[in-house]
């Protein structure tokens, strides 16, 4: 078999190639009547020479169903069971044994597992990946979505502690698949079916389209501040934490403690105000004035009286 190219285009990449075959040579790019099953429906050999076909073509998956590979072989082999001279294009039909599921009723078969052994491990949804023609798809994602017109963006999945590296396809502010990113240091092309599923329980968390309060608590009263405080603030991330008959400095190394505290803006029983600043994207806790502008300064009466008082409200021993 040959391939050259005959003729150019000076302005685009366009171009006519020939190929030849052992069957004859046609110019490409180029049209081929679709023989599936070893006869082109309603076409005549002869027919499709008069047209100027070059070349037609088969499929070897259906030729092996029916009519079959041994009656094909018994008939000469298939340019003699077509009664066709020219060049014929089959492809390997391996692939076709996946994506036949829709011809079902047409009595072609069907792929399915093997019996008795469900396709149920905590890995199974990979197939969708490792299928390569697209034919085995996800149920969920299945025609909801054309993929090119999904946006893609590099993302860890958040099932668990593990990590997994996966590129996040979403299109109107939906996600709509998670899909394995490489990384062979952690999770190789792999995801397991709960990670994989991650788009759809972030369907079904409100707080992700409108962020919310969050509120907890032994007291009630306490509780109700903190909310009725936390609204007024209308900051984001951040978090409040109100206390009574108790010294906030106290417990100010566990919450330094906490992950997810980065900054502690005070610890404190005086008045506060709290400096915000605001964008288009929201609010934020610049600062805060915890307590007044000293008035004076300390003198010895002062430092008596100070150190009464905590040991009055039991600060100080
Ligand atoms: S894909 Fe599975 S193992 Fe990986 S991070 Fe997500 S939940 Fe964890």
């Amino acid at each position: 078999m040959e391939f050259g190219v005959v003729r150019k285009d000076v302005e685009t990449a366009a171009r006519v190639g020939r190929l030849s075959t052992a069957h004859g040579s046609f110019d490409t790019p180029v049209f081929m009547p679709v023989g599936t099953a070893g006869s082109v429906k309603t076409l005549s050999p002869r027919d499709l020479v008069e047209l100027g076909a070059g070349i037609i073509l088969g499929n070897t998956y259906h030729l092996y169903l029916r009519p079959g590979h041994e009656r094909v072989r018994r008939l000469g082999g298939l340019h003699r069971f077509m009664s066709w001279g020219g060049s014929v294009l089959t492809d390997s039909g391996g692939f076709q044994a996946f994506s036949l599921g829709s011809a079902r009723e047409h009595g072609v078969g069907k792929i399915g597992v093997f019996p008795g052994r469900p396709l149920d491990n905590p890995l199974s949804a990979n197939v969708v990946d490792i299928c390569p023609v697209g034919a085995l798809t996800s149920t969920r994602f299945r025609f909801a979505e054309r993929v090119w017109y999904l946006d893609k963006k590099p993302s860890l999945c958040t099932g668990c502690d593990v990590g997994c590296n996966v590129t996040i396809e979403h299109r109107r502010g939906r996600i709509r698949r998670y899909k394995p990113r490489l990384n062979p240091e952690v999770n190789d092309h792999w995801l397991c079916d709960f990670g994989r599923t991650t788009a759809e329980r972030y369907d079904e968390l409100p707080r992700l389209l409108a962020p919310r309060i969050r509120k907890d608590g032994t007291d009630n009263d306490l509780i109700e501040c903190a909310v009725e405080n936390l609204l007024r603030l209308k900051a984001g991330h951040c978090f409040l934490i109100v206390m009574r008959g108790a010294f906030p400095i106290n417990v100010l190394n566990s919450v330094k403690d906490c992950r997810e505290v980065t900054h502690v803006f005070c610890a404190t029983a005086n008045p506060v105000q709290v400096v915000l600043a605001a964008s288009e994207q929201g609010r934020g806790i610049l600062g805060v004035i915890d307590g007044s502008s000293p008035k004076g300064i300390e003198l010895d009466t002062d430092i008596t009286q100070r150190k009464k008082f905590l040991r009055d409200i039991g600060y100080k021993r």
